[in-house]
């Protein structure tokens, strides 16, 4: 099955696809081979304005749909999604390069995750609360907070806006979501299933331009009252600061350094196999990859043998391609920085056991990289290498992994291998991380909180509590008269 990229990805504003007010583009480009893909309409204030008045006109109408019909809704844009899988797969791993698999495997999950957060919104409840005195019925009432600006990356073009997306139409809330610049096709198709679902006019808007222009354009005016980030810690810091100015909700998802604690009593083989496959999964630009390996010293060298085997296995190319395990990473701009980093770990002494630098000189192509050894005096042990990046660190014991895991500010997500109950206990309650998994991936599901801690940021973007930043309380306290 054949299928073109699109050669234009517009902007959605009130019901409307458009190209921007001035006409301006700019170039969609395949990280495969550095080629245009397609242009790409970029907004600017004009643009900007229009959204706002048309969240804002979005919200009124939305707010009062009854939650069912929200429901309905989104069910429906669900199964779009489902039956235009593969149109949305190939666009992804287009314009992303991820392999086709993995695409595929994402757009599916959107799809699943629409479904829980619409079945999630029914059951908004408020509560009664027993008054002191006869007469008097005191309720607490959840309200939707208003319209949202979402701001979401490239690493996941569907995922990072699904979550978003679903949480502000199922609590009642219109929505600007500017999409990322790199990959902005495959979350435009995305916000189409709803548009073709029936989303009436206003409620979902979608942008694209130059990121630093639109957040602060956005997050200060008034219409805006919720504010949903994810990227890097250092953007999440300034937005976070501009919408505490503003006094606007604020959701963070920001970056992480993920440690994994391997224990002499794991399975070796079993965890180095399974971790390891996780690593390169979408080249390692992942917020919750793998990434600060502290391995027991007694199973140090079957551990490392083991995941560097897997590393030298994976196979890298076009997403597209049959066969591909692994594609290139989005930019040029990722290439510098992770090459930059694994050069630095070298110079302190890391040893390279596989890959190390960049493929060939067309298409952003890095190779999958382990290293051994590597000195906290590194700056890839401080800074997220967000690449197919592996550092491995030999360690005397849990007392030292947990010491290890906790000296960085970061917080998202960790994990464990170990066959004991009580390591286990020590790991999930020493750990400071918003998410700890132990002996397997079980992170990310619809129904199970996404968010870390500290540097990592703060809110959850999955399970019951997902709903909870789209909702202001209001308490009404009546005494009966007359
Ligand atoms: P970057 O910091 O330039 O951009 C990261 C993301 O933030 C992009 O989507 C970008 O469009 C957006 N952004 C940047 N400045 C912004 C602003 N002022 N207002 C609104 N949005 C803004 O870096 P990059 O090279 O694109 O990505 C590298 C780093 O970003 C990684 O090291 C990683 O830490 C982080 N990142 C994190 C995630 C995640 O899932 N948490 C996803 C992508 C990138």
């Amino acid at each position: 099955m054949e299928m073109s990229y699109p050669n234009e990805v517009l902007l959605h504003i009130d019901g409307q696809w458009k190209p921007a007010a001035a006409g301006k583009t700019l170039p969609i480009i395949n990280p495969v081979n550095e080629s245009v893909l397609g242009q790409l309409a970029h907004a600017e204030t004009a643009d900007l304005d229009e959204a706002l008045a048309a969240a804002s006109k979005g919200f009124a109408t939305w707010s009062r749909t009854s939650a069912f019909e929200r429901y309905k809704l989104m069910r429906k844009a669900a199964e779009i999604v489902r039956e235009r899988a593969e149109t949305i797969t190939r666009i992804m791993t287009m314009e992303q390069g991820k392999p086709l698999a993995e695409a595929r495997m994402e757009t599916l999950a959107a799809a699943d995750l629409i479904d829980w957060f619409a079945e999630e919104g029914r059951r908004t409840y408020g509560r009664v609360i027993p008054a002191r005195t006869g007469g008097v019925s005191q309720i607490e009432v959840k309200e939707p907070v208003g319209p949202v600006a979402a701001f979401t990356p490239w690493n996941f073009p569907l995922n990072q806006v699904v979550r978003k997306l679903s949480a502000a139409l199922a609590t009642g809330c219109s929505i600007i979501v500017k999409a990322p610049e790199e990959t902005p096709g495959s979350p435009a198709e995305l916000i189409r299933a709803f548009v073709d679902a029936g989303a009436p006019a206003g409620v979902i808007n979608l942008v694209y331009g130059v990121p630093a222009e639109i957040s602060s354009y956005l997050i200060p005016h008034p219409v805006i009252k919720k504010i949903s980030f994810t990227g890097s810690t250092a953007v999440g810091k300034q937005l976070a600061g501009l919408a505490g100015q503003h006094m606007k909700r604020v959701t963070m998802e920001l970056g992480g350094h993920s440690p994994v604690i391997v224990m002499p009593d794991a399975d070796i083989q079993r965890s180095a196999k399974l971790i390891a496959a996780s690593k390169y999964r979408n080249a390692g630009q992942v917020c919750v990859s793998p990434t600060r390996f502290l391995v027991d010293k007694g199973v140090y060298d079957e551990f490392v043998e083991t995941f560097t085997a897997v590393a030298k296995s994976v196979k890298v190319g076009d997403g597209l391609a049959e066969g591909t395990t692994m594609g290139p990473l989005v930019s040029e701009r990722r290439i510098e920085a992770v090459g930059a980093l694994v050069q630095d770990a070298v110079q302190s002494g890391a040893e390279l056991l596989a890959g190390g630098k960049r493929i060939g000189n067309s298409g952003y192509f890095f190779e999958p990289t382990v290293l051994s050894k590597v000195p906290t005096t590194s700056r890839i042990m401080d800074e997220e290498p967000f690449g197919p990046v592996a550092l491995m660190v030999p360690v005397g014991g849990l007392d030292e992994a947990l010491e290890e895991a906790n000296r960085l500010n970061y917080g998202l997500a960790a994990y464990a291998f170990t066959s004991s109950a009580e390591n286990a206990a020590r790991i999930s309650g020493g750990i400071r991380s918003g998410m700890v998994s132990i002996n397997h991936l079980g992170l990310a599901l619809p129904e199970v909180p996404f968010g870390g801690v500290n540097d990592s940021g703060y809110g959850t973007e999955g399970g019951a509590d997902a709903l909870e930043p789209y909702l202001n309380t209001k308490f009404v306290t009546h005494l009966q008269v007359g």
